[in-house]
């Protein structure tokens, strides 16, 4: 390949690198989502230059189909549902990977090395393992198939027999390719049954971390591809998906204080149904009207607002931002509490805010507002319900006990926002309603907020 080639490929590969760590921020985001494009957009044109494909007909075919579907869906799919269709990206992304591979292995198995060999397994069984994950863990957001936890007797040690069947025929695959294809689709029909038994025992709020991974696999089985096809450029995004990848699978483990292998294995949640019977709550529901709650809005010098997943159906964070303008105008001082879990994909709350221009300097952590919740005089938790639940703190039988969360329930006074007494994502009962000090403001969160701003402008 020549040297041109290879300081493209460089190149893109710096622009991956610096557009990643861009969007570790949100004012720098937008830069390094543009950085990675044109990193992206580089790689491709250079490999087609390079001519070492297939054929240009068939490659702008692709491109057509593609194209038109990727901007329908980008311009039909609601914000909220982002997490099925990364699920569906990531599977098509392992489906590519393990189709390119077996085309370099079909193309000339007498020139299959070991190397080569050993690569196109692992690219075909991540691969296949990710495609069919990712399609279950699609059908279970988005309620397709049963969202709960699906448990066997017997289930661990099943997945156990299955991967020890994949290790083997990897090895005698690995050891003599050239003759050896009904042992390739085997292995190729063993990566696909894992995949759904690897994703089936996890359901529930446990699902985003799911995705997360899988999106690392995807990477990975891409990184394999790379040595199959020998492209220098494949092995480097590759890897950088994978790694990536599980680091923010590690962030949401530690944002929900677990393990992964809990995660993966534990069946968290397949309890289901409501943790608590509502009889078993101690304490009573008191609601509010709008008018009462600016009354305790008015007279608060700090509010904090916690933003969840209904903020994003009511499509209600520009009512958001201005209810924030009015309290600040009125002396409070305002700040946005933001878990890193809520809404329904990581990171959803802050581009949803970026969105109504929202300052970033009013956005903190859970880390930095629960310390000084105490001194908070108003608590207003739009549309989050899962991530402001004290369960996690006060039951110890809880799903979600032990999960670290923003703990409104301190504040001097909470508010919360939503339109019923339903349960948020995890399924269950949430003390915080019950509180003494928690005051229920029922109604369609854009609604509502926009009857508070009409009542500080009145
Ligand atoms: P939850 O899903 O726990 O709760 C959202 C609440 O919003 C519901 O209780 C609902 O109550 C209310 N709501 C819905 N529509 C409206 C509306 N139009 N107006 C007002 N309220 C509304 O959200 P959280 O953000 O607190 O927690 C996120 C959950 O999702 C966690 O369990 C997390 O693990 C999970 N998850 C997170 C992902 C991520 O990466 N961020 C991805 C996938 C799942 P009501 O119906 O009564 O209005």
């Amino acid at each position: 390949m020549s040297i041109v080639v290879q300081l493209a490929y460089i190149f893109s590969a710096l622009l991956f690198i610096f557009g990643l760590k861009l969007l570790s921020s949100p004012a720098t985001a937008r830069k390094g989502n543009m950085l990675s494009s044109v990193g992206m957009l580089i790689a491709v044109v250079v490999t087609l230059l390079d001519k070492d494909i297939l054929s240009y007909q068939w490659i702008i075919v692709g491109i057509v189909i593609g194209g038109v579907i990727g901007a329908l869906v980008a311009r039909l799919v609601a914000m909220t549902s982002m997490p099925e269709m990364v699920a569906l990206f990531n599977g098509f992304g392992g489906l590519a990977s393990l189709l390119v591979a077996w085309e370099g292995y079909h193309r000339a198995p007498e020139s299959v090395d070991m190397f080569i060999a050993v690569s196109t397994v692992l690219s075909v069984f991540i691969g296949g393992v990710t495609f069919t994950g990712s399609l279950i863990a699609y059908g279970k957001l988005s309620g397709k198939v049963n969202g709960k936890p699906m448990l066997f007797p017997g289930q661990q040690i099943v997945n156990f027999l299955i991967l020890l069947a994949a290790i083997a025929g990897a090895v005698v695959f690995s050891i003599n390719p050239t003759e050896n294809m009904p042992v390739f689709l085997g292995l190729l029909g063993v990566a696909f049954v894992f995949g759904v038994l690897a994703v089936i025992p996890i359901g529930g709020a446990d699902m985003p971390v799911v995705i997360s991974l899988l999106n690392s696999y995807s990477g990975l089985a891409a990184c394999a591809t790379g040595f199959v096809i020998q492209n220098t450029i494949l092995i480097v995004t590759g890897a950088l998906v994978g790694a990536s990848g599980i680091i923010l699978t590690q962030i949401m483990c530690k944002a929900m204080n677990r393990s992964l292998g809990n995660v993966l294995f534990s069946g968290f949640g397949s309890g289901g149904g409501s943790h608590k019977a509502q009889g078993d709550v101690t304490g009573e529901i008191k609601p509010v009207s709008a008018e009462d709650a600016f009354i305790l809005l008015e007279a608060a010098s700090s509010v904090a607002i916690v933003p969840g997943y209904g903020l994003a159906v009511a499509q209600a964070q520009h009512a958001c931002r201005e209810l924030a303008e009015h309290l600040e105008n009125n002396g409070a001082e305002v700040q946005f509490a933001i878990h890193p879990v809520a809404g329904r994909m990581p990171g959803h709350m802050n581009v949803l805010l970026a969105e109504a221009n929202v300052p970033y300097d009013q956005l903190v952590e859970m880390d930095t507002i629960n310390p000084i919740m105490e001194t908070v005089d108003v608590c207003l938790v739009i549309g989050a319900n899962d991530v402001v639940n004290p369960a996690a703190k006060e039951e110890e039988s809880s799903p979600i006990y032990g999960m670290p969360v923003i703990e409104a329930d301190r504040a001097k006074t909470v508010i919360v926002m939503k339109r019923s007494m339903a349960a948020g994502f995890a399924g269950i009962e949430n003390l915080l309603f019950y509180k003494e000090n928690t005051r229920m403001l029922f109604g369609d969160a854009k609604a509502t907020l926009q009857a508070l701003v009409s009542e500080f402008e009145n």
